[in-house]
């Protein structure tokens, strides 16, 4: 390239020397020399004015202008920058041909993609689907803001959260409101966030199916049960001493199916509702009652202790459903310590403000690997320790769902051989101060 570049140098001054030669040469045979020099300068000049405003044609020019032929520089320049211009068209075909092949996948892909401007909250791009779960439309909802155009779903505060932003569940489209949809806020980068929306209706419908089924099977189970085991009951041991051993089994099998009907029929319950009736709990009668019932469980096999640490304040909540949920914890902590141990129940204060009830025990403990499973439907450490103990699997199952509909947390801390602390944490807006009476003791 570079010899090329040299030629054509060499090329356009030896045109140039030879220019001005011939030029001299006339002038010296017309007397003129300097004039004719001169002359021939200006024309020299004037034809590489000629050639800038060509090069600045080809740089402006809306069309494809063909090189022109020629060794000199200027053509040289003139093909290089033809070259160029070749390889930046194809280029650009290129990545419009990519950046349309993006665009028709994210036409055709069934989630509604929309492409957000982070500082402004104003939609760049939709794509088809979002025409139909979100009711966007071209053109009025380019550019527009996104609280605008989707006014019927709690955008603003969803976006001011950002990348904190949780995905929203099972919300009505505004589209269609009988399409259920699951949003969620993709923050990837600093200036742009993908919108995108699934819709759910299907699997909304199947859980709903699930639901129902679960609870309705445990409804149907309940009055033949309820039958059978009022039969066992009545039947006399002394009648048939032989029959005694598995009647006494058949009592504690349906008693334990019993209990598993019962607690699918909590759980079912639970599932059906989004939020419980708030309520004052007065924390007193509650860990007076978890410590009869832990008693009465232990039977005098266990030392139970009641510290109440904040006895200023109460909850604030579904007093049914928290005290299932303790009494829970209470009962799991009595059924697996063995006889001789010690379970402590605490309701103390948090430094967020906030309260928490602890069920502490020195029992078996659970190896760390099963923790994060614990409160899965069924799921147990010990299916044999479990049954023995009368267990039906959903205890925990349900202490879960009772605290997530309170925005609580459960906390487990567990040892093997040592011992287990099940926490429930509540946040400081579930916290109810207990005005203190004048007598100077706390109001109940
Ligand atoms: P279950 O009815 O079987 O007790 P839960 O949902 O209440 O079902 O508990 C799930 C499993 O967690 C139990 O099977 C048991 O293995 C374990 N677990 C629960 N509480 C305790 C505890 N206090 N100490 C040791 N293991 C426990």
């Amino acid at each position: 390239m570079s010899s090329v570049s040299g030629n054509a140098w060499f090329r356009t001054l030896s045109q140039l020397a030879a220019v001005l030669l011939v030029a001299g040469l006339l002038g010296l045979a017309v007397g003129h020399f300097w004039p004719a020099l001169a002359l021939a300068a200006l024309l020299v000049v004037a034809w590489h004015f000629l050639k800038l405003h060509d090069v600045q044609q080809r740089l402006t020019a809306r069309r494809r202008l063909q090189p022109q032929h020629g060794h000199g520089i200027w053509n040289q320049l003139d093909q290089l920058l033809y070259r160029g211009q070749s390889e930046m068209r194809a280029r650009k075909q290129r990545l419009l041909a990519m950046l349309r092949a993006y665009r028709a996948a994210a036409d055709v892909l069934p989630d509604a993609v929309v492409v957000v401007e982070r500082n402004q909250q104003r939609i760049l791009w939709f794509n088809a689907a979002a025409k139909a779960l979100l009711g966007l439309r071209h053109p009025q909802h380019r550019n527009a803001p996104v609280a605008s155009a989707l006014s019927s779903l709690p955008m603003a505060q969803w976006l001011a959260a950002g990348r904190n932003a949780e995905p929203m569940q099972d919300v009505a489209s505004p589209a269609d409101p009988d399409l259920r949809l699951q949003l969620r806020l993709l923050p990837y980068s600093e200036e742009f966030w993908l919108l995108i929306a699934r819709d759910i209706t299907q699997t909304m419908r199947v859980e709903q199916m699930r639901r129902d089924f679960v609870a309705n099977v445990s409804h149907e189970l309940r009055t033949p049960l309820t039958v059978v085991h009022g039969y066992l009951e009545m039947l006399e041991d002394d009648d048939n001493p032989q029959w005694s051993p598995v009647l006494e089994e058949m009592r504690r099998q349906s008693l334990r199916m019993t209990r598993l009907v019962e607690d699918l029929l909590t759980l079912s319950r639970l599932d059906a509702r989004e939020t419980l009736i708030d309520e004052t709990v007065p924390m007193s009668p509650m860990l007076a009652s978890l410590q009869r019932e832990a008693e009465a469980l232990s039977q005098g096999r266990h030392q139970v202790l009641l510290e109440d640490a904040a006895q200023d304040v109460d909850l604030r909540g579904a007093g049914k459903e928290l005290h299932s949920a303790f009494s829970n914890l209470v009962s799991n902590a009595v059924r697996y310590t063995p006889a001789g141990g010690q379970i402590r129940v605490r309701f103390a204060h948090e430094p967020d403000g906030g309260a928490c009830l602890s069920v502490t025990d020195t029992g078996h403990g659970i190896p760390a690997s099963h923790l994060p499973r614990l409160t899965e439907r069924f799921y147990r450490v010990s299916n044999s320790r479990s049954r023995e103990s009368g267990g039906t699997g959903l205890g925990l199952a349900i202490v879960k769902h009772v605290l997530g509909l309170h925005g609580a947390q459960l906390s487990i801390v567990s040892e093997v051989d040592i011992g287990s602390t099940f926490a429930c944490h509540f946040g400081a807006d579930r916290i109810i101060h207990r005005v203190p009476s004048p007598s100077g003791v706390p109001a109940p």
